[in-house]
């Protein structure tokens, strides 16, 4: 589900699963879109979104929730001056603290936060008639909270009602696997499940458990200083025959409103520039990077309910 309506899955093509456009890091309390201006976000983003179009990627997932500066129509003048498939999410991000959860999702119940996103999807964002593609959370590191509890029993009901992917920033092992029993318990299949920033949990035996278990590995940091560790982690999947759990991303751009003309903006073509060539000098064949870069993406967003 695209900013500018449904794409067959099979039209995804190369797809980048996890970056950004605009991410304000003001806090839900002070948040709204007076704080930025839509068509010069547009103006500083458009050269590196053509970018990534020229290098062939189809489908551009962004991953900035609401209360961090989720602009769908911005997303969706996007789209339309470059050509790209570009999704959006519902959800709330717990991380850091909750600073980006509105004061009145820590008094509703799961079943109220789900209602309020499985509306999103039914009748879009606000008034703008555009539909989230997928699920997107936040949590903290250690064990869950309360809170970050709650956020992943939402998703799992809004998954149940509409086939949404949930993509949680997660990091490291501990609250991934809390997560995923938690969907189980609500009876979601760990297909349903995208472990982001996965990149962040040293222990090479979790990705490969978390992985058979059937939740999506996502390794969504890449830059030009860190391939080695990303060719490490893509390889320790590979020898354990889970290619087909991964998806790889930047987690680059974006306009900063705090910043001075939004700071500095990070391109998103390191993937395509380095990461693949070195794949291919490693003996990964045409169809273990079209598995990457284009079949995961494709079963991962595509909107089915999955069952545990
Ligand atoms: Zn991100």
């Amino acid at each position: 589900m695209t900013v500018k309506g449904p794409v067959p899955s099979s039209e995804m093509g190369i797809s980048l699963t996890h970056e950004h456009i605009l991410v304000d890091f003001i806090g839900a309390d002070s948040i709204n879109s007076d704080r930025w201006e839509r068509s010069v976000v547009a103006e500083k983003a458009f050269p590196h979104l053509k970018q990534v179009k020229d290098l062939g990627i189809v489908t551009f997932i962004d991953c900035t929730p609401d209360f961090l500066g989720r602009d769908p129509l911005l997303l969706q003048k996007l789209s339309e001056s470059t050509g790209l498939n570009i999704i959006t999410n519902t959800g709330y991000y717990g991380a850091r603290n909750c600073k980006f959860i509105p004061g009145y999702a820590f008094e509703e119940s799961a079943d109220q936060l789900s209602d309020r996103w499985i509306k999103e999807w039914e009748e879009g964002i606000d008034d703008t008639k555009i539909r989230p593609g997928f699920i997107k959370i936040g949590v903290d590191e250690g064990n869950l909270s309360e809170m970050h509890q709650k956020l992943i029993m939402a998703a799992a009901k809004t998954h149940l009602q509409t086939g949404l992917i949930i993509a949680s920033h997660t990091g490291s092992a501990v609250p991934a696997f809390e997560q995923i029993e938690i969907l189980k318990k609500e009876g979601v299949s760990p297909e349903a499940f995208i472990w982001v920033h996965a990149q962040a949990e040293k222990d090479p035996a979790s990705h490969i458990k978390a992985a058979r278990s059937g939740s999506w590995i996502s390794l969504d940091g890449i830059n030009e200083n860190n391939i080695q560790d990303y060719l490490k982690l893509i390889n320790n999947l590979k020898e354990n025959g889970l290619l087909s759990r991964v998806l790889l991303s930047h987690d680059a751009g974006w306009y900063d409103p705090g910043k001075e003309a939004g700071g500095e903006y990070r391109g998103y073509t390191t993937l395509s520039d380095k990461l693949v060539p070195m794949l291919r000098s490693e003996n990964y064949s045409e169809k273990d990077i079209e598995q990457l870069l284009i079949i995961n993406p494709s079963r991962a967003f595509m909107i089915r309910i999955r069952k545990n």
